[in-house]
């Protein structure tokens, strides 16, 4: 599936920074087009990937290039003023050569937070592709303004989009790490569960090999439930049968015939399960999901279609929903198999409940200490007498 991806703030734009560098490692062809949009000059300084063409720094007679200081109020009206300007980065993206948009957010923020609802909304009034976003909710140690900001950018950005694909730092962040390095590592993993499943999209066209391939029409369906997604990822290292991976597929003198088949079932089946079962991008209930998409990436020989076939019927079972489509990404070089399950159209998320209380109570907190600010100065600066004069 070929996307024209866009980094909203400094999360935003790591990530596909990330997703580029990615897509170039493997040889993916996911990225069409990548572009940066920021409020802060030296955020956008650190990418290695995406074009300095590419790279947008607005609200200059704002902020001066040094961000919005997370605040989202501010964000949304620097990328409403200058939507325009974003708008222009995109027009060489070469449309009818795409499937769909993907902007990229930590919602915890303000240029991001703020302005990734509102080129989804643009982007949507001008194009037909649907408009997804990928949006990083905060880590719980982050504090309650982050939260606040992400609770209320979250409500926007799921009603813009045709899909809200979310991560959340907060189940990934390991404690005792610092924030960079865990970062990186978030990162990676954002990029290798994403890159697999859009991946999974951009092998289509031989149809030969191509019988079980996922299609980017699928993902794509399975995303039009709208709502809020998640995706779960396994990997298991195999050896791959280093010769003729597509010709031995295409004669039918597939090398699996040496691999015992139970075996590549059976690892195939518990690959699935471990998906679903495992960390998700953003925990949520499997039971309320209303559309799924699960695909089985490795060398083809290990690609076992009765595995996913089990573990297609098994993830039906388990979600509730005659809506799960499954299918295999040959991957020639690769060791590995891996499976990756999207979960579309969640609604059983503790999390999202969790980071709206917080909010609340964030909220309620600012309120009143910006309720008692001006009393509080009064009563700090004037004497108690009040005999003193100010000089002017
Ligand atoms: P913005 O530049 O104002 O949009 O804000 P940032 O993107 O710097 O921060 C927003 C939130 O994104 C933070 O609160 C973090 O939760 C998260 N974040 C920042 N950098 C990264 C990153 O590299 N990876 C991930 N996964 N999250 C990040």
């Amino acid at each position: 599936m070929k996307l024209a991806m866009i980094g909203f703030g400094q999360a935003g734009g790591k990530i596909v920074d990330k997703f580029v560098e990615y897509d170039q490692r493997h040889g993916s062809d996911i990225v069409r087009s990548a572009v940066a949009v920021n409020t802060a000059e030296a955020d956008l300084m650190g990418l290695n990937h995406i074009p300095s063409s590419k790279q947008i720094l607005i609200g200059q007679l704002s902020v001066k290039g040094h961000g919005v200081g997370a605040d989202p109020d501010l964000g949304r009206e620097i990328a409403e003023e200058n939507i325009d300007e974003i708008q222009n980065a995109l027009n060489d993206v070469p449309v009818h050569e795409i499937d769909a948009f993907l902007i990229v957010a930590g919602l915890g923020g303000g240029t991001g937070s703020g302005g990734a609802p509102v080129l989804a909304n643009r982007l949507k009034q001008i194009h037909t592709e649907p408009v997804y976003g990928l949006g990083v909710l905060p880590g719980s140690e982050e504090g309650g303004i982050y939260t606040l900001n992400a609770a209320r950018s979250f409500q926007t950005f799921v009603r813009e989009v045709d899909n809200l694909l979310v991560f959340d730092n907060d189940a990934w962040q390991k404690t005792g790490e610092s924030v960079q390095g865990g970062y990186e590592e978030i990162n990676e993993a954002i990029a290798t569960r994403f890159g697999v499943l859009f991946g999974a999209g951009e092998v289509g066209d031989d149809s030969e090999v191509a019988e079980s391939v996922v299609d980017s029409s699928e993902i794509i369906n399975t995303l039009s439930s709208g709502g809020v997604s998640t995706v779960g990822y396994a990997s298991e290292s195999v050896e791959n049968p280093s010769s003729g991976g597509l010709l031995s597929r295409l004669t039918g003198q597939s090398t699996a015939d040496d691999l015992d088949t139970a075996s590549t079932t059976n690892r195939v089946t518990s690959l699935v399960r471990k998906a679903a079962l495992g960390r998700l991008t953003l925990p949520a209930e499997l039971e309320g999901t209303e559309r799924a998409l699960l695909v089985v990436a490795g060398p083809p020989q290990y690609l076992n279609r009765k595995g996913i076939e089990r573990g297609r019927k098994w993830v039906e079972g388990q979600t509730d929903s005659m809506e799960v489509r499954g299918g295999d990404y040959p991957l020639m070089d690769s060791g590995k198999v891996a499976s990756v399950i999207l979960l579309s159209g969640v609604y059983k998320i503790d999390r999202i409940n969790e980071l709206q209380q917080i909010a609340n109570e964030a909220k309620e907190n600012i309120d009143s200490i910006r309720d008692e600010s001006e009393e509080n100065l009064n009563e700090l600066v004037n004497d108690d007498e009040d005999e003193l004069e100010s000089l002017f």
